[in-house]
């Protein structure tokens, strides 16, 4: 039996994992789940699987989740906190967490799972683009086993055979180049003199996925693909000149990898985080995920496109902070969050997010990523900055 926390219960991976382990009980118990906000959805959660813990955000929320359970007569025990996020993460029964939480804020319970030893099955891909080598020396250095869920990834990994999931990237032995495919997101196609004018309902409508908001307003800037360039970068120990982006408005082939004899080898499905996530749950075995055999009759086409990166600047910025490295690509990730969350919040426009972000990379000075505490030290710098900045346009 294995033993799943997963962190980000109530998100979009988060319901993709529940729903991929209730089909295979006598394979996996769910050891704890957590949410920040969503305490309803989370109680019903705790209902069907019964988690021996669950972690919420505020002592409120805590309280709130207590009252839920047990007027159901469910007997999880309650915690609140990052500390709390870190111990489901570390808990000696724990044999698999899935890191799933958005943002910086999962950097902590994913880091903590690595320490542990864990086999940590990453969603969370802000948290390798901020600590890089870091995390990638903590999986190695405490025997833990790294599974990429980001579609792509879990591609490319597919593909690799040589690829290996101890902390220590293959290298380049063979390979030519790594293609991370794109669907290009909802405005692909949209004059781009009009993109100032978009909502965020019509930014988080992607095209052939459905996630969370904040990944799809990152999709539709390509935000999300620069960010799966730096999260390869670390994955496959792959330079930023190995690794080019390919639009494929279809989202049937999830990645390819090019190698030196011409072979290029690619994993292709229908776009349901199911198939990457059964794939990582059930390594190095198969399991039923759930999601319908792909029909390539049905499909019939498949298109691919070069991007244009000025049409989608964050991608540029990203495959700069990754050739800058150091501290270069926290910068990055922490002006895009505080960004992103100001377009949902309908305070600045849809263009203004690379403006942002560029502002905050060219004053904020980028250092070595020595430790953690210096990375989240630049983490909020970045974010002091990105507010700043902000609160100068609103005010202009
Ligand atoms: P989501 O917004 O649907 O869910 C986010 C989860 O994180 C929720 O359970 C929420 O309660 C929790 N959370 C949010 N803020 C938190 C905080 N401050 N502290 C603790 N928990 C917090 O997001 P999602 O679409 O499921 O994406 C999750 C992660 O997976 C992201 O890093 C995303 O980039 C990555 N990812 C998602 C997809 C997808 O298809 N949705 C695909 C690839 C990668
Ligand atoms: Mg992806």
């Amino acid at each position: 039996m294995q033993y799943i926390t997963i962190l980000g219960a109530t998100g979009s991976i988060g319901v993709s994992t529940l729903d991929v382990l209730a089909r295979h009980p006598e394979q996996y118990s769910v050891y704890a789940l957590s949410a920040h906000s969503r305490v309803a959805e989370l109680a019903a959660q705790c209902l069907q699987f019964r988690p021996q813990r669950a972690v919420v955000g505020t002592a409120d929320a805590a309280l709130e989740l207590t009252r839920l359970l047990r007027g159901q007569g469910v007997d999880t025990q309650v915690e609140y906190g990052v500390e709390a996020l870190c111990a489901i993460a570390s808990a000696p029964q724990v044999t698999g967490v899935m890191a799933a939480i958005v943002g910086a804020a999962g950097l902590a319970p994913t880091l903590a799972a690595a320490r542990a030893g864990k086999k940590v099955l990453l969603a969370n891909k802000e948290a390798l683009v901020m600590s890089g080598q870091l995390f990638i020396d903590a999986v190695h250095d405490n025997g833990a086993v790294l599974l990429p869920i980001d579609s792509e990834h879990n591609a490319i990994f597919q593909c690799m055979p040589h690829a290996h999931a101890h902390g220590r990237a293959p290298g380049a032995a063979g390979v030519a180049k790594i293609v991370l495919t794109a669907s290009g997101g909802p405005f692909l196609t949209r004059d781009v003199e009009t993109l100032d004018t978009v909502t965020p309902d019509q930014a988080c409508k992607h095209p052939t996925w459905a996630m969370g908001r904040k990944i799809s307003v990152d999709s539709a800037t390509m935000m999300n693909k620069g960010l799966e360039v730096i999260e390869a970068h670390w994955l496959f120990g792959a330079p930023a000149e190995q690794i080019e982006v390919l639009i494929h408005p279809q989202s049937v082939i999830h990645s390819m990898v090019s190698y030196i004899d011409g072979s290029v080898l690619a994993q292709l499905g229908n776009p349901d985080m199911r198939t990457p996530i059964a794939h990582a749950l059930a390594y190095p075995q198969r399991i039923n995920s759930g999601v319908a055999q792909l029909d390539l009759a049905q499909v019939a086409t498949l298109q691919f496109e070069r991007p244009d990166f000025r049409r989608f600047p964050c991608l540029a910025l990203a495959f700069d902070a990754l050739r800058a490295g150091g501290t270069a690509p926290a910068l990055l990730n922490a002006a895009n969050e505080v960004a992103v969350q100001a377009f949902l919040d309908e305070q600045i426009g849809f263009r203004q997010i690379d403006r942002v972000i560029a502002h905050v990379i060219e004053t904020v000075p980028h250092g070595a990523a020595s430790s953690i505490e210096a990375v989240m030290e630049q983490d909020r710098l970045a974010r002091a900055a990105a507010h700043a900045y902000i609160a100068h346009r609103l005010a202009a």
